[in-house]
């Protein structure tokens, strides 16, 4: 439904629909990568008595530089971070926002590769960059020659990798990474919101820090932190790169409550990153089997898998959702995404699969 007439929208976004995955109270949700496991008694008690320790002081704003959180992201980050060099903000989705608020803009330019994160076109409009998407190879892993040409061609502002990907599932090779930083003029934002599930043994870009001043890597406590409804993303670059954001971010832009969440839940991180091996040995499990079953399905590194083909994948969208189980009708046309969910879950997934693909 385009907004009404009346209403002066810009016109590029009459015809525009609120972003976001169908939100339905479905008992197996494997839909938005969450992670199935919750906090524990203790963790939640640590976060709530943390939230009521800010709550006698919300008559104040919030600390504007989140100096505790930051401390304690740049500690959990390792690698030598300082709090200077590691941002946070309402979910990396705002990160990301502010990173093309300060970076892209009119007469900028930004690149991705896609199938990928169906928001970064969203980030674009919202502050006005032109967009230009690159495509990946057939098994959705980077064609480096052709990025290198669309980056020569371009000359992009801003280039946004994302490892793994979403909604493939694909980690990039750490030579690509390092020849799109050699060939990019502008910022490279490598996106690891599931950094946590990769497979042992594929580096983080975090590595690559000291030698790119122009590297931003975002991740995220939405996903291995199980953190989704805190809303806490948080991105590491150069001091100078941070200290850009921080003139497009909102005063304020981080409410004491959510830092104090969020830093509660990092003091909790062994347990809450505890399910990251669980949901690992599950994903492979469940991309095996669904290959036993003749699917096609795309090599993953993060909490979701992508598989296809199917040449109606609404039907079988809708199939699974009429038996509870919600995946995502997301990426490239045929495939579909599950998220991995408990061993419950799965099982439930795979038996609904089984009866509408029969
Ligand atoms: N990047 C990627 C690749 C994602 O898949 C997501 C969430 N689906 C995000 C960023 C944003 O996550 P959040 O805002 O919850 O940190």
């Amino acid at each position: 439904m385009p907004v009404p007439a009346w209403v002066p929208i810009r016109e590029e976004l009459r015809d525009d629909e609120p972003y976001g995955a169908p939100q339905l109270d479905v008992p197996v949700q494997l839909n938005t990568n969450e992670n199935p496991y919750g906090p524990s008694e203790e963790t939640a008690r640590d976060i709530a008595d943390s939230v009521h320790g800010v709550a006698l002081t919300l008559n104040r704003y919030p600390d504007r530089e989140a100096t505790e959180l930051r401390t304690s992201l740049a500690a959990y980050l390792g690698h030598g971070l300082t709090p200077e060099r590691v941002w946070a903000a309402n979910g990396s989705n705002e990160v990301m926002q502010q990173v093309l608020q300060a970076f892209g803009g009119p007469g900028r330019t930004a690149v991705s590769f896609a199938p990928t994160y169906s928001m970064y076109p969203e980030y674009a409009r919202n502050t006005h960059t032109r967009w230009v998407a690159g495509r990946r190879r057939e098994d959705f892993g980077l064609d480096v020659d052709a990025a290198l040409a669309l980056i020569a061609e371009e000359q992009p502002d801003v280039v946004i990798l994302t490892s793994p990907n979403n909604p493939t599932g694909t980690a990039l090779d750490p030579a690509h990474t390092r020849a799109v930083l050699e060939a990019a003029p502008g910022v490279v934002v490598v996106d690891e919101a599931y950094a946590e599930f990769r497979r042992d043994g594929t580096p983080s870009a975090l590595e690559l820090l000291d030698e790119f001043p122009r590297l931003l890597v975002t991740r995220t406590m939405s996903k291995a932190f199980a953190l989704a409804g805190g809303r806490l993303g948080y991105v590491a670059a150069d001091a100078a790169i941070i200290d850009a954001l921080r003139i497009v971010r909102l005063p304020y832009h981080l409410s004491a409550v959510s830092q104090a969440a969020a830093t509660a839940a990092l003091r909790h991180q062994d347990e809450l990153l505890a399910q990251v091996d669980a949901l690992r040995t599950t994903r492979d499990e469940t991309a095996d089997w669904l290959r036993e079953q003749g699917f096609e399905v795309a090599e993953s590194d993060a909490n979701f898998v992508l598989f296809g083909r199917f040449e109606d994948r609404h039907a079988i969208w809708q199939g699974l959702l009429d038996r509870g189980v919600l995946i995502r009708e997301v990426g490239p046309l045929g495939w579909l995404r599950v998220s991995i969910g408990t061993p419950q879950d799965m099982q439930a997934f795979r038996t609904a699969l089984q009866e509408v693909t029969r």
